[in-house]
């Protein structure tokens, strides 16, 4: 299973697609039963959602995705372990209002509690999934009037397990949220753009330099940002750098 995305200034890359399906594919290796892609369409700004059981090339011809446009975007492997495998537990996972969509690998062990007090509260989950959980969190806390930063900040501090997440929401077409807990979680810094993936040979293609994540770190990638913060407090990052010299 594996995680890829990229956000980049459109005048550098007009199209991430392509990228994400290539990172993706690079990421096959590591075993899947699903794979699925979340889009932000360049002059819309819709959030398009194309997943399904199966293999990647299959599902990137299903839904035509070299079809569309994008400026950022989030790709997913999935190895079941809450709900079989199908179209609807594929990833990304969305909120009802189809605004922000979730990637994530690994497993949120306490999403049973979670999703009975979101389910109280009106939001209705589509999969069986523990990973939809976090849509319908951030989708929660926004009602309730946090930014999205705030909204991915509390959600860091409740769930508990092993996950590499990314998430992208519609209305901020220039950022993609991260955290890292036991799953792997690599940062790629590009030049007007970042990507984030679950390995290094899945960006290599894009860039050389790496910021590999810590155990409780996370925070977000815009074309030209990386900002990193782990139990509240930000994380200086530069001195971390690394520059691979393979390809
Ligand atoms: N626990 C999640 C699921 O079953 C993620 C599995 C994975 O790591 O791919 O959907």
């Amino acid at each position: 299973c594996g995680i890829v995305g990229i956000v980049a200034d459109p005048d550098i890359i007009g199209n991430v697609a392509p990228i994400l399906v290539q990172g993706l594919k690079r990421l096959e290796y590591r075993g899947y039963d699903s794979a699925g892609f979340a889009l932000i369409e360049c002059s819309s700004n819709k959030l398009l959602i194309f997943k399904d059981k199966g293999r990647i090339d299959k599902v990137v011809e299903e839904y035509s995705v070299h079809k569309y446009c994008a400026v950022c975007g989030i790709a997913h492997t999935r190895w079941a372990t809450h709900g079989e495998p199908n179209t609807v537990n594929a990833h990304p996972h969305v909120d009802c209002r189809n605004e922000i969509a979730v990637v994530h690998n690994g497993i949120i062990k306490n999403f049973a509690e979670l999703r009975q007090l979101l389910e109280e509260r009106g939001h209705k989950f589509k999969s069986e999934t523990d990973t939809e959980v976090i849509a319908h969190l951030l989708e929660e806390y926004l009602e309730n009037g946090d930014s999205m930063w705030e909204a991915f900040k509390k959600l860091v501090k409740v769930i508990e397990g092993a996950y590499a997440i990314a998430v992208v929401y519609a209305y901020e077409p220039n950022r993609i949220y991260f955290a890292r807990k036991v799953s792997p979680l690599v940062i790629g810094l590009g030049e007007g753009f970042n990507m984030i993936a679950s390995d290094i040979p899945s960006m290599l293609q894009y860039t050389k330099r790496f910021v590999a994540l810590n155990d409780g770190e996370y925070g977000y990638i815009e074309p030209y940002r990386l900002y990193l913060e782990k139990s509240g407090t930000p994380v200086e990052w530069h001195h971390r750098v690394m520059t691979v010299t393979w390809s």
